[in-house]
């Protein structure tokens, strides 16, 4: 489907379990391969690109399962994991010869650079692709919410989701055959069916300020090249259908 959009800025936000690809380490090398191919199709089509990336290849704080760890601790830990995965994207870019600022919400000069909004659009403005680390830099939060919220400073007209599903379903498509996708969703429609796209705190985010969520496979090549075409793959949340 044509939905005949197109993107000056977007923000691309990746889970940390995307990088592990299908092997069981921390990093796959032929799913980053493939990953910084695709970005820098996009960059080289001239979409200013910022990418956010999880860390739960490598930790997840937050409720449960971290027994002993107190909530902010995990939370912490959980944000360091976050800015391991901004390097190796960094790195992974830069060996194709782009050029990609890491910028963290936790200041850490010696490994990044700090989240600076002046500096992050000046760097986007530059033809940098900017990798916003450390989630938010607080606690109780996840990287979707950071994602949805440097997605909003940025004045990006896009927040891509990728998952390992290529959009929203009525139903899990893995455990239910007869399971639908979504082309298009409000956001609403995502708050009242509870759809387990993003989580709340993020959905609002974007509700609130008029920012549509574009949910695709991460997992299919060319998938963000299309969308940035305006073709339509997956499932597009925005505010009125
Ligand atoms: N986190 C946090 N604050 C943030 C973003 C992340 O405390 O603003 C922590 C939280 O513990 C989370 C972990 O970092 O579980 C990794 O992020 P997330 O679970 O969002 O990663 P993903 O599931 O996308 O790989």
């Amino acid at each position: 489907m044509e939905t005949n959009r197109h993107y000056r800025r977007v923000l691309v936000k990746l889970s940390g379990e995307a990088l592990m690809g299908s092997g069981g380490g921390v990093f796959d090398a032929r799913f980053m391969d493939g990953l910084v191919e695709e970005l820098r199709a996009v960059h080289a089509a001239g979409v200013e690109l910022a990418l956010v990336v999880g860390g739960g290849n490598i930790y997840r704080g937050g409720l449960g399962g971290n027994a002993g760890l107190a909530r902010t601790r995990g939370d912490h830990m959980g944000m360091l994991a976050t800015v391991i995965n901004s390097l190796a994207i960094q790195n992974a870019l830069e060996a194709t010869g782009l050029t990609a600022v890491v910028q963290s919400a936790i200041p850490m000069p010696q490994v990044a650079d700090t989240f600076l909004l002046r500096t992050a659009l000046e760097a986007l403005q530059r033809g940098q692709i900017l990798v916003f680390a450390a989630g938010t830099g607080n606690p109780y939060f996840t990287t979707d919410t950071a994602a949805s919220l440097r997605a909003i400073e940025i004045g990006a007209d896009l927040l891509l989701k990728g998952t390992k599903v290529d959009g929203v379903y009525s139903a899990d498509p893995r455990l239910h055959r007869d399971a639908t996708r979504h082309d298009r969703l409000t956001f609403d429609q995502v708050l009242q069916r509870k759809l387990q796209v993003m989580d709340l705190t993020a959905i609002s985010l974007c509700q609130a300020n008029h920012l549509p969520i574009m949910v695709f496979s991460i997992l299919e090549r060319g998938a963000l090249t299309a969308i940035m075409r305006g073709e339509q793959r997956g499932t597009l949340i925005e505010e009125a259908l």
